[in-house]
């Protein structure tokens, strides 16, 4: 009887993620625990997007820190359980034929759909003074991204649901114009929580310094915990809470799913003040974080080893990659016949 290895009758994820450097509980629940999920069910591919990043970074300083973005957040990523014997896990610039493929696919992609993709128009409002091609582009190295590497499923959110759908758009042209090459990458929808960060009105971001890092230690964590804003019409201890509007709820949520309800009422009724609430969840986030901080302290001493695991991703991922190049090249006529 034939045997198949268990990893080749998996469908393949893949999914990309800016180097933003250590993590925070935000990147975590939005992304890095599905992912963690994901591999139990998929062959996965999880790749740091650096030349993504370079649309918005100009010049050698901003570019200084790329590096160690880099391995901060591969570090996280490893003691977050994503497990390099499974999973591909790899720089999208060690693989450059990501780059040759975002050509060919250039040449299959109106300009007109990638003007109304409301995310362009979004960034020329943020970055104004560097509208670069790159910014423009960005949906069709995404598409490249995902279809280097023949990916059937990519987890998403809500909001990128759009980008997801034009990537399958220049698939079917792709595959209208010169022979089926590609598969239409299915969205694997994720109900992440969304976690707004400690001002409670933004997304959790580290641009905007109001994250709790997954690596940061107990004392800073309970520090960041105890700068959150709450419900703002509780001014006064005495004052009854509204949880519903409270972002330390809504970490309780992630965090202490056992104590919501009592939470909850203890809020309502003032049993409970805000000094005491967050105090909990400092804990709960501690506790919940402790195996995660022995494993990353463990592997920030192997440098080495982290290094190999990235080097060994790009290797795997390139050789799927050089097999999807030769066949598009071929298709669009670019491989001499004998
Ligand atoms: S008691 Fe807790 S849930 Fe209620 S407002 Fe304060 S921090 Fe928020």
């Amino acid at each position: 009887m034939l045997h198949f290895p268990r990893l080749e009758m998996k469908k393949r994820v893949f999914s990309g993620a800016r180097p933003t450097g250590r993590q925070h509980i935000g990147n975590y629940l939005g992304a890095i625990q599905n992912y963690v999920r994901l591999q139990d069910e998929y062959q996965c591919i999880y790749c740091i997007v650096d030349i993504h990043a370079l649309t918005s970074l100009e010049g050698a300083k901003e570019v200084s820190q790329l590096q160690g973005n880099i391995r901060e957040m591969m570090l996280d990523w490893l003691a977050a359980g994503l497990n390099p014997q499974e999973s591909i896990l790899f720089v999208q610039s060690h693989v450059p034929e990501v780059l040759e493929l975002h050509t060919l696919l250039s040449m299959v992609t109106p300009i007109s759909w990638l003007f109304r993709v409301p995310t362009f128009k979004e960034k020329v409002k943020m970055q104004p003074q560097n509208v670069n091609y790159g910014l423009l582009g960005y949906p069709v190295l995404m598409t490249a991204d995902i279809v280097l590497y023949k990916a059937e499923v990519v987890p998403v959110g809500e909001d990128q649901l759009p980008h997801l759908e034009l990537a399958r758009e220049i698939v079917r042209r792709f595959n209208n114009l010169y022979g089926y090459t590609f598969p239409e990458p299915q969205a694997k929808l994720t109900h992440a929580p969304l976690i707004l960060g400690l001002d409670g009105v933004q997304k959790m971001s580290k641009q905007l310094n109001n994250d709790i890092e997954l690596a940061a230690s107990p004392q800073e964590t309970r520090e960041r915990v105890m700068s959150a804003f709450t419900d703002p019409a509780r001014k006064y201890r005495s004052d009854p809470g509204h949880p519903e509007v409270c972002n330390v709820y809504h970490m309780h949520q992630a965090f202490n799913s056992d104590k919501l309800e009592e939470i909850s009422s203890q809020c309502r009724t003032a049993a409970i003040g805000c000094v005491d609430c967050k105090q909990l969840l400092a804990q709960e986030i501690n506790s919940a974080l402790e195996p995660f901080r022995e494993k990353r302290s463990a592997l920030s001493k192997k440098p080495e080893y982290v290094k190999e695991v990235i080097a060994d991703g790009a290797r795997r991922a390139q050789a799927i990659a050089k097999e999807t190049i030769r066949e598009a090249k071929e298709k669009m006529g670019l491989v001499l016949r004998a």
